[in-house]
């Protein structure tokens, strides 16, 4: 047998091995569109993640909003540490369970690869903008930019990933979709529940649009504190709000697993195919789910629609728009690049794709250009 036979071998026997009855096994895949020979020593969910971390779409998180943008400070998570957060968290759960890390991982790097610039406001305007040719989703555009957009090979467009991926980034798109979500889907949708909830009231204290001692109205954080203080320590109000933030990821991932292990355990899952058939296992218990929705709605209230971001919110979204508009009516001022790739450039889907691939700082640089 050859030397790469051997590896190849021996890492999917490592997965029989490790991974549980219910997690979506390498061997177990549909594939891709087009077919590929094996790599060398990389499995195919493994080539997936590598295609979505060397993406030219996965570097711009870098300058995109999460939630905080602009005159703030430089505290605040961006898009693309806001996913390495849900790839941590999201792995962590996966080990726990036994399910396929490098399935999970992929996921998790693709989940909000599809934000225009200018987070949920640059999107509300683009799905304005486009309503008259179907408007636009982030979850939507995550599979047109992995399945079209993206330059990799000449064969194909996009990065002609692994089906189950795709899948599982449709999950995010139609819900609810006929048949439950692998566990692999599953997980990155909670990890990414657990992270906003805590990192949103993180950077809201520390950017001063919130006092921590508002949070204390919320039952989730006095309880966190409770724990934290429980321990023992003194701390600065500074370490107290950085160990609540982590007391919440970790008092979540710890109450999902149990739920998530009490469900697979009472329903007697033991494979793919019953997980197709639960309904949804990876989700927190009824005593976290109701504190839950109570701190989002107030950090909805008290932080979200805060006036100066509401106002700053809509100088953004002018820009975005009058950007549009602009290459609308001169598409000769699309990039070269963009104007070649897509026939016919004018279309306003190709001019959406084009401003939803800007990072918060390309669009500035481009209404400069374009508008002056
Ligand atoms: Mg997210």
């Amino acid at each position: 047998m050859s030397a790469l036979a051997t590896r190849l071998d021996a890492a999917l026997a490592r997965e029989v091995q490790s991974l549980a009855p219910y997690a979506q096994r390498t061997s177990a895949s549909r594939g891709r569109r087009h077919p590929e020979p094996p790599h060398a020593y990389r499995l195919a969910y493994q080539r997936d993640r590598d295609r979505l971390v060397h993406s030219s779409a996965f570097r711009r998180l870098a300058d995109k909003t999460q939630v905080f943008t602009g005159p703030l400070g430089d505290y605040h998570r961006t898009r693309l540490t806001h996913t390495l957060e849900v790839v941590s968290v999201a792995r962590s759960l996966a080990r726990a369970l036994r399910l396929n890390e490098d399935l999970v991982e992929a996921l998790a790097l693709l989940h909000d690869l599809g934000h225009p610039p200018f987070g949920h406001a640059g999107e509300e305007t683009l799905d304005d903008l486009l309503r008259p040719v179907g408007g636009f989703s982030h979850n939507a555009q995550a599979l047109r930019i992995v399945e079209e957009l993206e330059v990799r090979a000449s064969q194909y467009r996009g990065l002609n990933l692994s089906l189950e991926v795709l899948e599982g980034q449709e999950a995010r798109v139609a819900k609810p979709p006929q048949r439950s979500p692998l566990l692999e889907v599953q997980v990155v949708d909670a990890a990414d529940s657990v992270v906003y909830d805590s990192h949103d009231a993180d950077d809201a204290i520390e950017l001063g649009l919130l006092e921590i001692d508002e949070l204390r109205e919320i039952g989730l954080w006095r309880e966190s504190a409770r724990r934290v203080l429980a321990r023992g320590a003194s701390l600065t109000p500074r370490e107290l709000r950085r160990a609540v933030a982590h007391e919440l990821i970790d008092w979540q991932v710890g109450d999902l697993l149990e739920h998530a292990e009490a469900r697979l355990a009472r329903s007697g899952i033991d494979s793919v195919e019953s997980v197709r058939r639960a309904g949804w296992i990876v989700a927190p218990s009824p005593e976290l789910a109701e504190p839950k929705r109570e701190l989002e709605a107030f950090l909805f209230e008290r932080v979200y629609r805060r006036p100066e971001l509401v106002t700053y919110r809509r100088q953004l979204q002018a820009l975005l728009a009058e950007l549009f508009e602009r290459l609308m009516r001169d598409p000769h001022r699309l990039p070269a690049e963009w104007r070649e790739r897509f026939a016919p450039a004018e279309s306003p889907r190709s001019i959406g794709d084009y401003v939803a691939s800007l990072t918060d700082r390309g669009v500035r640089r481009e209404h400069e250009r374009v508008v002056g």
